[in-house]
């Protein structure tokens, strides 16, 4: 992996609130920054979408990591045409993969992957097939 951490930004976003950008192109498949925040089981994980409404909760097909909080990745969005992908790599880490080149102050998204979200989407896609 190439860790592209220190180059990745935060600010407002034209899809929701606020989003997480790059000052720097990454090239298609490039592996270039690690999801981390707390380890919690199953059972923690569905009280704190229940009752906190946490929705930064990433899985990895063995346990969950809660990102509420971070710096960085929490402030990632949603969208239909994302640029990157969850990769998970060894020891069950998770990482950003660009799916496609990415060029400098793009903003960086990837598909969250639960049914709800393709209601509330407001990408350009989306926003499309709104206003058939
Ligand atoms: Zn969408």
């Amino acid at each position: 992996m190439v860790n592209l951490e220190p180059f990745l930004y935060v600010r407002e976003s034209e899809i929701e609130g606020k989003g997480l950008f790059t000052s720097v192109a990454i090239p298609e498949g490039s592996v270039f920054f690690e999801i981390t925040g707390e380890i919690i089981d199953e059972a923690e994980c569905v009280r704190r979408e229940d009752e906190e409404n946490n929705v930064y909760i990433f899985w990895n097909g063995d346990h969950y990591i809660d990102t509420f909080g971070s710096e960085k990745i929490m402030y990632i969005n949603h969208n239909c045409n994302f640029s990157c992908y969850v990769y998970e790599g060894e020891e069950d880490r998770l990482y950003l993969q660009a799916a496609r080149n990415i060029m400098p102050d793009e903003e960086l998204t990837i598909d969250y992957g639960y049914e709800e979200i393709y209601d509330m989407c407001r990408c350009d896609q989306c926003k499309e097939k709104g206003s058939e």
